[in-house]
Protein backbone atom coordinates (compact mmCIF):
# COMPACT_ATOMS: atom_id res chain seq x y z
CA UNK A 1 0.00 0.00 0.00
CA UNK A 2 1.16 3.66 -1.44
CA UNK A 3 -0.36 6.51 1.13
CA UNK A 4 -0.30 10.07 -0.72
CA UNK A 5 2.71 11.52 1.40
CA UNK A 6 4.74 8.29 0.15
CA UNK A 7 3.74 8.61 -3.63
CA UNK A 8 4.47 12.35 -3.33
CA UNK A 9 7.84 12.05 -1.53
CA UNK A 10 8.81 9.59 -4.38
CA UNK A 11 8.12 11.51 -7.24
CA UNK A 12 9.62 14.34 -5.94
CA UNK A 13 12.78 12.57 -5.93
CA UNK A 14 11.96 11.18 -9.39
CA UNK A 15 11.65 15.07 -10.51
CA UNK A 16 14.22 16.64 -9.57
CA UNK A 17 15.40 18.06 -12.91
CA UNK A 18 12.17 20.29 -12.85
CA UNK A 19 12.75 23.20 -10.61
CA UNK A 20 9.02 22.74 -10.00
CA UNK A 21 8.83 19.00 -8.79
CA UNK A 22 7.08 19.47 -5.56
CA UNK A 23 4.17 21.64 -6.98
CA UNK A 24 4.35 19.12 -10.35
CA UNK A 25 3.60 16.01 -8.26
CA UNK A 26 1.17 17.64 -6.36
CA UNK A 27 -0.81 18.56 -9.72
CA UNK A 28 -0.66 15.35 -10.79
CA UNK A 29 -1.53 14.25 -7.33
CA UNK A 30 -4.82 16.44 -7.56
CA UNK A 31 -5.38 15.72 -10.86
CA UNK A 32 -5.70 11.53 -10.38
CA UNK A 33 -7.36 11.83 -6.98
CA UNK A 34 -9.65 14.97 -8.01
CA UNK A 35 -9.11 16.75 -5.07
CA UNK A 36 -8.12 20.09 -4.22
CA UNK A 37 -4.90 20.61 -2.67
CA UNK A 38 -6.21 20.80 1.02
CA UNK A 39 -7.09 17.32 0.64
CA UNK A 40 -3.40 16.32 0.17
CA UNK A 41 -2.11 18.38 2.88
CA UNK A 42 -5.27 17.14 5.20
CA UNK A 43 -5.14 13.34 4.52
CA UNK A 44 -1.22 12.39 3.64
CA UNK A 45 -1.85 9.40 5.09
CA UNK A 46 -4.64 8.02 2.54
CA UNK A 47 -4.22 5.00 0.84
CA UNK A 48 -4.04 5.13 -3.11
CA UNK A 49 -5.77 2.49 -4.59
CA UNK A 50 -3.89 0.41 -7.40
CA UNK A 51 -5.33 2.07 -10.29
CA UNK A 52 -4.66 5.86 -9.01
CA UNK A 53 -0.98 4.77 -7.91
CA UNK A 54 -0.75 3.11 -11.57
CA UNK A 55 -2.17 6.32 -12.62
CA UNK A 56 0.01 8.58 -11.21
CA UNK A 57 3.03 6.65 -11.41
CA UNK A 58 2.55 7.21 -15.38
CA UNK A 59 2.21 11.10 -15.34
CA UNK A 60 5.20 11.17 -12.76
CA UNK A 61 6.99 9.08 -15.80
CA UNK A 62 5.80 10.87 -18.68
CA UNK A 63 6.84 14.18 -16.67
CA UNK A 64 10.34 13.12 -16.07
CA UNK A 65 10.34 12.66 -19.90
CA UNK A 66 9.97 15.82 -20.20
CA UNK A 67 6.20 16.54 -21.38
CA UNK A 68 4.27 19.60 -19.76
CA UNK A 69 1.99 19.52 -16.67
CA UNK A 70 -0.64 21.12 -18.88
CA UNK A 71 -0.64 18.80 -21.23
CA UNK A 72 -0.67 15.70 -18.95
CA UNK A 73 -3.57 17.02 -17.19
CA UNK A 74 -4.88 18.49 -20.20
CA UNK A 75 -5.89 22.54 -18.04
CA UNK A 76 -4.25 25.37 -17.54
CA UNK A 77 -5.58 28.05 -15.30
CA UNK A 78 -5.75 31.62 -17.24
CA UNK A 79 -7.43 34.53 -15.62
CA UNK A 80 -8.81 32.46 -12.81
CA UNK A 81 -10.40 30.58 -15.58
CA UNK A 82 -9.83 26.69 -15.79
CA UNK A 83 -9.10 25.86 -19.34
CA UNK A 84 -8.91 23.01 -21.35
CA UNK A 85 -5.32 22.67 -23.57
CA UNK A 86 -3.76 20.10 -25.38
CA UNK A 87 -0.46 19.01 -27.71
CA UNK A 88 -2.17 20.85 -30.19
CA UNK A 89 -2.92 24.35 -28.13
CA UNK A 90 0.02 26.81 -27.01
CA UNK A 91 -0.17 26.44 -23.01
CA UNK A 92 -1.52 29.72 -21.71
CA UNK A 93 1.19 32.23 -20.31
CA UNK A 94 0.60 34.48 -16.87
CA UNK A 95 2.32 36.95 -19.33
CA UNK A 96 -0.75 36.51 -21.50
CA UNK A 97 -2.74 37.97 -18.83
CA UNK A 98 -1.19 41.69 -19.31
CA UNK A 99 -2.78 42.14 -22.93
CA UNK A 100 -6.09 40.83 -21.32
CA UNK A 101 -5.94 43.21 -18.69
CA UNK A 102 -4.36 46.59 -21.02
CA UNK A 103 -7.46 45.43 -23.70
CA UNK A 104 -9.78 45.56 -20.58
CA UNK A 105 -8.00 49.16 -19.46
CA UNK A 106 -8.08 50.52 -22.32
CA UNK A 107 -11.76 49.61 -24.36
CA UNK A 108 -14.96 51.19 -22.90
CA UNK A 109 -16.36 48.21 -20.85
CA UNK A 110 -20.46 49.28 -21.51
CA UNK A 111 -20.20 49.32 -25.76
CA UNK A 112 -21.32 46.54 -27.27
CA UNK A 113 -17.60 46.15 -29.20
CA UNK A 114 -16.34 43.95 -31.25
CA UNK A 115 -13.40 42.16 -30.88
CA UNK A 116 -11.41 39.66 -32.52
CA UNK A 117 -8.41 37.79 -30.79
CA UNK A 118 -6.86 36.58 -33.78
CA UNK A 119 -4.68 33.21 -33.48
CA UNK A 120 -7.02 32.31 -30.24
CA UNK A 121 -5.11 28.71 -29.11
CA UNK A 122 -7.09 27.28 -26.39
CA UNK A 123 -9.24 30.29 -26.40
CA UNK A 124 -7.60 31.94 -23.17
CA UNK A 125 -7.80 35.64 -24.40
CA UNK A 126 -10.61 35.69 -26.05
CA UNK A 127 -12.57 33.65 -23.23
CA UNK A 128 -11.01 35.78 -20.92
CA UNK A 129 -12.28 38.85 -22.76
CA UNK A 130 -15.65 37.49 -23.23
CA UNK A 131 -15.51 36.60 -19.66
CA UNK A 132 -15.53 40.15 -18.17
CA UNK A 133 -17.40 42.10 -21.18
CA UNK A 134 -20.35 40.22 -21.51
CA UNK A 135 -21.74 43.13 -23.90
CA UNK A 136 -19.00 42.55 -25.73
CA UNK A 137 -18.54 40.82 -29.32
CA UNK A 138 -15.76 38.61 -29.25
CA UNK A 139 -14.90 37.10 -32.31
CA UNK A 140 -11.78 34.22 -32.22
CA UNK A 141 -9.95 32.73 -34.93
CA UNK A 142 -7.56 30.51 -35.57
CA UNK A 143 -6.10 27.94 -38.63
CA UNK A 144 -6.05 25.03 -36.70
CA UNK A 145 -9.32 22.90 -36.54
CA UNK A 146 -7.79 20.95 -33.42
CA UNK A 147 -7.14 24.10 -31.73
CA UNK A 148 -10.61 25.33 -32.42
CA UNK A 149 -12.36 22.18 -30.88
CA UNK A 150 -10.67 22.91 -27.08
CA UNK A 151 -11.79 26.94 -27.44
CA UNK A 152 -15.18 25.94 -28.43
CA UNK A 153 -15.22 23.40 -25.81
CA UNK A 154 -14.12 25.94 -23.01
CA UNK A 155 -16.67 28.41 -24.35
CA UNK A 156 -19.55 25.82 -24.00
CA UNK A 157 -17.82 24.70 -20.26
CA UNK A 158 -17.43 28.58 -19.74
CA UNK A 159 -21.19 29.52 -20.36
CA UNK A 160 -20.10 31.97 -22.60
CA UNK A 161 -22.72 32.69 -25.71
CA UNK A 162 -20.45 36.08 -26.64
CA UNK A 163 -18.13 34.10 -28.60
CA UNK A 164 -18.01 33.39 -32.20
CA UNK A 165 -15.10 30.81 -33.62
CA UNK A 166 -13.66 31.29 -36.98
CA UNK A 167 -11.43 28.61 -38.55
CA UNK A 168 -8.95 30.82 -40.72
CA UNK A 169 -5.58 32.73 -40.89
CA UNK A 170 -5.16 35.81 -38.71
CA UNK A 171 -7.94 38.27 -40.20
CA UNK A 172 -9.11 35.95 -43.03
CA UNK A 173 -11.99 34.71 -41.44
CA UNK A 174 -13.64 38.64 -40.39
CA UNK A 175 -12.56 40.25 -43.77
CA UNK A 176 -15.23 42.81 -44.42
CA UNK A 177 -15.76 43.25 -40.85
CA UNK A 178 -15.21 46.98 -39.00
CA UNK A 179 -13.67 45.99 -35.45
CA UNK A 180 -13.11 47.57 -32.17
CA UNK A 181 -9.96 45.78 -31.46
CA UNK A 182 -7.61 43.15 -32.58
CA UNK A 183 -6.25 41.40 -29.99
CA UNK A 184 -3.20 38.92 -30.46
CA UNK A 185 -0.33 36.47 -28.92
CA UNK A 186 1.28 35.64 -32.03
CA UNK A 187 3.82 33.57 -32.59
CA UNK A 188 7.53 35.53 -31.70
CA UNK A 189 10.16 33.36 -30.96
CA UNK A 190 13.40 33.48 -34.06
CA UNK A 191 13.31 30.46 -35.64
CA UNK A 192 16.85 29.29 -34.47
CA UNK A 193 16.38 30.44 -31.07
CA UNK A 194 17.92 28.25 -28.69
CA UNK A 195 15.21 28.27 -26.39
CA UNK A 196 13.02 26.36 -28.46
CA UNK A 197 14.50 23.51 -27.72
CA UNK A 198 14.58 23.62 -23.63
CA UNK A 199 11.71 22.98 -20.89
CA UNK A 200 8.15 22.19 -21.99
CA UNK A 201 8.21 24.47 -25.10
CA UNK A 202 9.69 21.62 -27.08
CA UNK A 203 6.37 19.68 -26.90
CA UNK A 204 4.15 22.52 -27.80
CA UNK A 205 3.50 23.50 -31.44
CA UNK A 206 6.37 24.76 -32.98
CA UNK A 207 3.57 27.15 -35.20
CA UNK A 208 2.48 28.91 -32.04
CA UNK A 209 5.65 29.88 -31.35
CA UNK A 210 8.43 30.56 -33.94
CA UNK A 211 7.52 33.16 -36.41
CA UNK A 212 10.72 33.39 -38.96
CA UNK A 213 13.92 34.55 -38.69
CA UNK A 214 13.52 37.24 -36.46
CA UNK A 215 10.23 36.43 -34.89
CA UNK A 216 8.29 39.17 -36.50
CA UNK A 217 6.90 36.98 -39.39
CA UNK A 218 2.75 36.97 -37.69
CA UNK A 219 3.25 40.65 -36.30
CA UNK A 220 4.34 42.20 -39.35
CA UNK A 221 1.12 40.48 -40.52
CA UNK A 222 -0.79 41.22 -38.24
CA UNK A 223 -0.06 45.11 -37.95
CA UNK A 224 -0.34 44.87 -41.78
CA UNK A 225 -4.47 43.39 -41.25
CA UNK A 226 -5.01 46.26 -38.65
CA UNK A 227 -5.39 48.75 -41.09
CA UNK A 228 -8.04 46.69 -43.09
CA UNK A 229 -10.07 45.20 -40.27
CA UNK A 230 -9.90 48.04 -37.87
CA UNK A 231 -12.66 50.77 -37.09
CA UNK A 232 -11.07 54.64 -37.84
CA UNK A 233 -10.28 55.06 -34.07
CA UNK A 234 -9.92 50.95 -33.40
CA UNK A 235 -7.42 49.68 -31.39
CA UNK A 236 -4.36 46.74 -32.19
CA UNK A 237 -3.02 45.05 -28.89
CA UNK A 238 0.22 42.65 -29.79
CA UNK A 239 1.84 40.35 -27.47
CA UNK A 240 5.76 40.33 -28.33
CA UNK A 241 9.19 39.01 -26.93
CA UNK A 242 10.79 42.31 -24.63
CA UNK A 243 13.47 42.95 -26.89
CA UNK A 244 11.08 43.44 -29.57
CA UNK A 245 9.21 46.15 -29.03
CA UNK A 246 11.06 48.65 -31.10
CA UNK A 247 10.13 46.85 -33.82
CA UNK A 248 6.92 46.31 -33.64
CA UNK A 249 6.11 50.19 -32.98
CA UNK A 250 8.16 50.71 -36.37
CA UNK A 251 5.66 48.25 -37.88
CA UNK A 252 2.52 49.62 -36.28
CA UNK A 253 4.10 53.28 -37.22
CA UNK A 254 4.72 51.93 -40.92
CA UNK A 255 1.10 50.59 -41.47
CA UNK A 256 -0.17 53.94 -40.65
CA UNK A 257 -1.43 53.64 -37.21
CA UNK A 258 -1.04 55.87 -34.36
CA UNK A 259 -0.89 57.05 -31.02
CA UNK A 260 1.46 53.70 -30.59
CA UNK A 261 2.83 52.86 -26.92
CA UNK A 262 4.52 49.87 -25.55
CA UNK A 263 2.83 48.64 -21.89
CA UNK A 264 5.74 47.17 -19.44
CA UNK A 265 5.03 43.79 -17.37
CA UNK A 266 5.63 43.42 -13.91
CA UNK A 267 9.66 42.51 -14.47
CA UNK A 268 9.90 45.74 -16.28
CA UNK A 269 9.39 44.62 -19.62
CA UNK A 270 7.95 45.67 -22.54
CA UNK A 271 5.49 42.61 -23.49
CA UNK A 272 2.47 44.66 -25.20
CA UNK A 273 2.29 46.92 -27.79
CA UNK A 274 -0.45 48.97 -28.56
CA UNK A 275 -1.73 51.44 -31.12
N1 LIG B 1 -3.90 33.10 -27.99
C1 LIG B 1 -3.42 31.89 -27.40
C2 LIG B 1 -2.71 32.18 -26.09
O1 LIG B 1 -2.40 33.30 -25.79
C3 LIG B 1 -2.51 31.13 -28.36
C4 LIG B 1 -1.31 31.90 -28.76
C5 LIG B 1 -0.38 31.14 -29.67
O2 LIG B 1 -0.64 29.98 -30.01
N2 LIG B 1 0.67 31.80 -30.09
O3 LIG B 1 -2.45 31.32 -25.30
Amino acid sequence: MTSIAQALQQARAQLQTSDTAQLDAEVLMMHVLGKPRSYLHAWPEAQLDTKQLEQFTALVEARSAGQPVAYLTGQREFWSLQLEVSEHTLIPRPDTELLVEQTLALLPADEPLQVLDAGTGSGAIALALAHERPHWQVFASDRSPECLVVACHNAARLGLGNIHFFTGHWCDAVAGQRLDALVSNPPYIAEQDPHLGEGDVRFEPRSALSAGSEGLDDLTQLAAAATRVLKPGGHILLEHGFEQAEAVRILLKDNELSEISSIRDLAGHERVSHA
